[in-house]
């Protein structure tokens, strides 16, 4: 019981955060439109918890759904990153190579996109929010983010990590699949190594903030840790 109440609190904060980067990036002039998907490929990465989330505010016939695409979409090469965002920050601070997957956007659409449009919108993982470009990709070969949506982005995806700490990263695809086999109990989500290519999430080693943006970010950072102690208690390292 005590972990399915941590749970369903882990859930609400998540859905908090994600209003908060929402609000966050309104700020910015993104060239992002309705249909507008090339973004949307088959190499989303994500949280278990986000997978939890998703789970608990979809009803049964859009979970429904999501089983029947996954199963239409079959086996397709996928991202399946070998390293976290926080784990990034830590291999940066100990002077370790940050090296990743191969990561291609040929390798497919996501098969969650409907005529050029989310099926899930607006339970969709951050990691699909991140997706941003003040000028079309199409038009430009790739995104254009500014500077400083960038560390906005890479401090709510390290705080969205934490909030997860010890539990599992991996592809968004891969772990929905795992998700819809499997049904979630106090263990919420299976720990590293239960899924083949996926990793652990790890709590925040340090903020990666530019010092130009510092300054500009401490109140976001001051509500993420705010939201985040609620869970789990003061983010002494953060
Ligand atoms: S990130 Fe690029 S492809 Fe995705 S919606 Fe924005 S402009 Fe379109
Ligand atoms: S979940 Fe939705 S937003 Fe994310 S890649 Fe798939 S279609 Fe795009």
């Amino acid at each position: 019981m005590t972990c399915i109440v941590k749970l369903n609190n882990a859930v609400d904060t998540l859905e908090e955060i994600y209003t908060l980067f929402d609000k966050a990036m309104a700020a910015f002039s993104f060239a992002c439109t309705k249909q507008c998907a090339d973004c949307c490929t088959c190499n989303v990465t994500t949280t278990g918890l986000e997978i939890a989330y998703l789970q608990d505010r979809l009803d049964a016939g859009r979970l429904d759904d999501i089983r029947v695409r996954l199963a239409r979409a079959g086996q397709t090469r996928r991202f399946r990153p070998f390293q976290t965002t926080n784990g990034f920050a830590l291999a940066c601070m100990e002077g370790r190579d940050a090296d990743d997957q191969e990561n291609d956007p040929s390798w497919g659409t996501c098969p969650l996109l409907e005529d050029g449009i989310c099926t899930i919108y607006p339970v969709r993982p951050l990691g699909c929010r991140v997706m941003m470009s003040t000028t079309p990709c199409r038009q430009a070969g790739q995104a254009d983010m500014p500077f400083f949506a960038l560390t906005i982005t890479t401090v709510f995806m390290q705080f969205v990590e934490h909030l997860d700490a010890g539990g599992v990263y991996g592809s968004f695809l891969d772990l929905l699949e795992y998700a819809q086999k499997n049904v979630l109990d106090c263990n919420r989500l299976p720990k590293k190594g239960k899924i083949p290519g996926t990793t652990q999430n790890l709590k925040i080693p340090a903020l990666m903030i530019p010092p130009e943006h510092v300054e500009k970010t401490r109140n976001l950072v001051q509500s993420l840790r705010r939201m985040i102690q609620e869970n789990d208690g003061p983010l002494s390292s953060a």
